[in-house]
């Protein structure tokens, strides 16, 4: 019998919580400022309570006093779901001219009356810290991103955490979307894994199921409670499973996981994987953001 280890996110957090505190004394000192766009949902101020935390951890600033006030003139907000286009882009514009701000940050997914690539494309490259600048995209292709997705930096840390040598196997990610699917399949690429994208077209066409059967690392990015079954996982896979559902009051991820532990030799948990590495991985974007400005 081989290994069958559940990745500890919350482990892998503080690790790299505390390499920032040694290694970015200098920066953490000067308190970068982080600015959260967040939205009146469940799912929104849970994601934001946990970056509060995260950054306080670090003295990295989010500008919300300690009675709770927001003002986006001086800190990070919340803001109604029926928030229209002009008043996310004047939060965003104000953010970029003000240069006490070093990184900015909106949850997604955004309202549907907001178009996400405009506001994307108007966050300042250089404050953009979860990666969706076009030009922050274009680097990521190039293998020259200084700042890439929180959530995909997330993913390749728990990957790294197992020790495996990527190069050569098969890795495959389920999922396409812009912040996560794709750029996690950019650095897998960059790894030399042999990397498989599937996607709601691989779904419908009835050959999910075979690729999953053939990843040495599997990536679910989906958010559909159980479409990977486990009795489709390899034997000594690795299987990271980024989905966040709720069913029955309980957070799930996509992969039934009781099963899928018994093929595994490594698979993160849904919640207490992904999600703790991917916070940190904001506050370390926010710490490279802040040196990049400074250069
Ligand atoms: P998303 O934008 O909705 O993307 C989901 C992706 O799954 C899309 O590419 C979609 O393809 C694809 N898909 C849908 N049905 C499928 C199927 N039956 N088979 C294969 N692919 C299918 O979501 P996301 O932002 O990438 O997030 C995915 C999940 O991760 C969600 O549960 C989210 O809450 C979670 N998440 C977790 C973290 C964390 O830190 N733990 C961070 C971000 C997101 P089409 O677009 O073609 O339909």
């Amino acid at each position: 019998m081989g290994t069958h280890q559940v990745l500890d996110g919350r482990k892998i957090a503080e690790r790299i919580k505390q390499t920032l505190l040694k290694e970015e004394t200098a920066v953490l000192r000067a308190h970068p400022q982080l600015r959260v766009l967040y939205f009146d949902t469940t799912a929104s101020q849970v994601y934001w309570q946990a970056q509060r935390v995260a950054a306080a951890a670090l003295e990295i600033g989010t500008g919300v006093d300690k009675s709770g006030r927001e003002s986006y003139k001086t800190g990070s907000v919340s803001c109604p779901w029926n928030i229209p286009q002009p008043e996310v882009e004047r939060i965003i514009q104000w953010w970029n001219d003000d240069p006490s701000v070093h990184g900015i940050f909106v949850h997604q997914p955004m309202p549907v009356q907001i178009d996400a690539q405009r506001v994307s494309a108007l966050i300042d490259p250089r404050k953009d810290v979860e990666g969706i600048h076009p030009a922050n995209c274009a680097r990521r292709f190039f293998a020259k991103a200084r700042i890439g997705s929180c959530t995909a930096l997330a993913v390749m840390e728990l990957i790294e955490s197992t020790g495996v040598a990527l190069e050569g196997k098969e890795a495959v990610v389920v999922g396409h979307s812009e912040i996560v699917g794709r750029p996690v399949s950019m650095l897998l690429l960059d790894k030399l894994a042999t990397t498989t994208i599937c996607h709601v077209g691989t779904d419908r066409a009835g050959r999910l199921e075979s690729h999953v059967r053939q990843a040495d690392v599997l990536v679910v990015a989906v958010g559909k409670p159980q479409l990977i079954k486990g009795s489709w996982i390899k034997s000594g896979a690795i299987v990271i499973d980024v989905g966040i559902n709720v069913v029955n009051k309980r957070v799930v991820g996509d992969v039934e996981f009781d099963e899928a532990l018994k093929r595994a030799a490594y698979i993160s948990p849904v919640p207490g994987g992904v999600g703790p590495v991917t916070v940190m991985m904001v506050m370390k974007n926010t710490v490279e953001a802040f040196k990049w400005q400074r250069r």
